[in-house]
């Protein structure tokens, strides 16, 4: 018997205790099994309420079908494409009380669908049962939303889905770009991994050494069905590895393992970059831009760390340019102060805190460069990548918001990086 989702189905054998936290059941199925399955729900007691958009519901139309009802489905128009708000979550919610009784939401759908569901999912207390159209996102075992929320990139807690219907006539007949946007986030997984280790050397974070193995093994796994084979043959093993990366955000109860620079400069560009309609700026897409960035620049700082670059500059100059952030944030940035603001309130930088910080990093810069070693992982991912095609549905990032991400990216999300051991051993002061 072929075993699809195996690294899930192993990660999720490893967790010992999930406890209160939800693990999905990943059920590998086919369109008609999956209408066949959601036709049960009915006669279990459960009145499903459908969630879909004109292209998620055309990619599966068995599911749809069955569902589709005045009262109870909502299917959103696909074009232009659906934003994450948080007033649709609410809409949805509202919706979903007035279906009835018994209700339990299904949504058909990738990334987007499936946040704007499992948020509004939690507000009306009802279970929720995923469909994925596309391995795009690691959404669908996590325990958060992205959402916008005044403005933002933000992370509600959100219902995760009780079950996850993994079809794969669906899931392989997915948009090209949409497995792409998913194996870049994969790609993230590497970026993520360094970070967090190298944090925990410097700062002390507490640090799950089997969690960021398991994210980032699973990336490169993912990434190699790639290599070795098609962008059709890589979408299943890509929604295995996502899940995996969605369970260990939550057991985690953070991003960690799965997000960091690449993330916070993604998620700045998401909001600030006008982008032409010719563009996409789907998540996976966006973070893997960012990657080539963040792959640059931290080859950089690990050149500097590995011939034992001297750190420029006193501790007491790098705690006072901490400190005269705000003096410094252009115009363009502005809109973002308050964010910058709330990220920097859990965090301080003195003088002190800056010197034992520079002797971590100078007794550990074996470790760290030796960290680094996965940068080659992500670069040869990035190859795999282009050969396959992402360039073509890549955004433009205007070089001033390229620059403008790199300079305040320490402030706009309080996660340590290698940017902040760049800014910590003076090297951008
Ligand atoms: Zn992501």
């Amino acid at each position: 018997m072929s075993r699809p989702h195996r690294l899930y189905a192993r990660f999720r054998r490893s967790v010992r205790r999930i406890g209160r936290r939800t693990a999905p059941d990943l059920i590998d199925t086919s369109a008609a099994g999956a209408a066949r399955f959601v036709r049960s729900l009915r006669g279990a007691g459960y009145c499903p309420f459908l969630l879909a958009d004109d292209h998620t519901a055309a990619a599966c139309p068995e599911v749809v079908d069955e569902l589709s009802a005045p009262g109870s489905s909502w299917i959103l128009p696909g074009t232009p494409r659906v934003v994450p708000a948080i007033e649709t979550s609410r809409e949805l919610s509202r919706r979903i009380e007035a279906a009835g009784t018994t209700p339990m939401l299904v949504v058909v759908g990738a990334g987007t669908l499936t946040d704007i569901a499992k948020h509004a999912a939690l507000s009306a207390d009802v279970p929720v049962i995923a469909l994925p159209t596309a391995p795009s996102v690691d959404a669908y075992a996590s325990a958060r939303s992205a959402l916008r929320i005044d403005g933002y990139h933000r992370t509600p807690s959100c219902r995760v889905p009780a079950a996850v219907l993994s079809c794969a006539d669906v899931i392989e007949a997915a948009p090209d770009e949409l497995i792409l946007a998913g194996l870049g986030d994969l790609t993230a997984k590497l970026i993520a991994r360094i970070d967090w280790e190298v944090s925990s050397i410097v700062t002390g974070e507490p640090f799950d050494r089997a969690q960021a193995d398991w994210c980032a093994f699973c990336a490169r796994s993912a990434v190699a069905s790639l290599r070795h084979g098609t962008l059709r043959s890589a979408a299943i093993p890509a929604l295995d590895a996502l899940m995996v990366s969605g369970l260990s955000m939550q057991l985690i109860g953070a991003s960690r393992p799965a997000a960091s620079a690449e993330h916070t400069l993604a998620h700045l560009w998401e909001i600030a970059v006008p982008f032409d309609p010719s563009q996409t700026d789907l998540h996976g897409l966006l973070v893997t831009t960012a990657i080539r960035t963040v792959v640059e620049r931290y080859r950089s700082i690990c050149a500097a760390l590995s011939t034992g670059k001297a750190p420029s500059g006193s501790a007491h100059d790098i705690a006072a340019a901490e400190a005269g952030w705000r003096d410094r944030v252009p115009v363009e940035m502005s809109p973002f102060t308050g964010k910058m603001e709330e990220e920097s309130a859990g965090r301080s930088l003195g003088e002190t805190e800056v010197t034992r910080r520079r002797d971590a990093i100078a007794v550990n810069r074996g470790r760290i460069v030796e960290l680094c070693g996965a940068l080659d992982d992500a670069e040869r991912a990035l190859d795999a990548l282009d050969r396959a095609g992402i360039g073509a549905y890549e955004a433009q990032i205007p070089d001033v918001w390229v620059t403008r991400a790199i300079d305040w990216v320490r402030y706009l999300r309080n996660r340590y990086s290698l940017f902040d051991v760049e800014f910590e051993m003076g090297w951008t002061v």
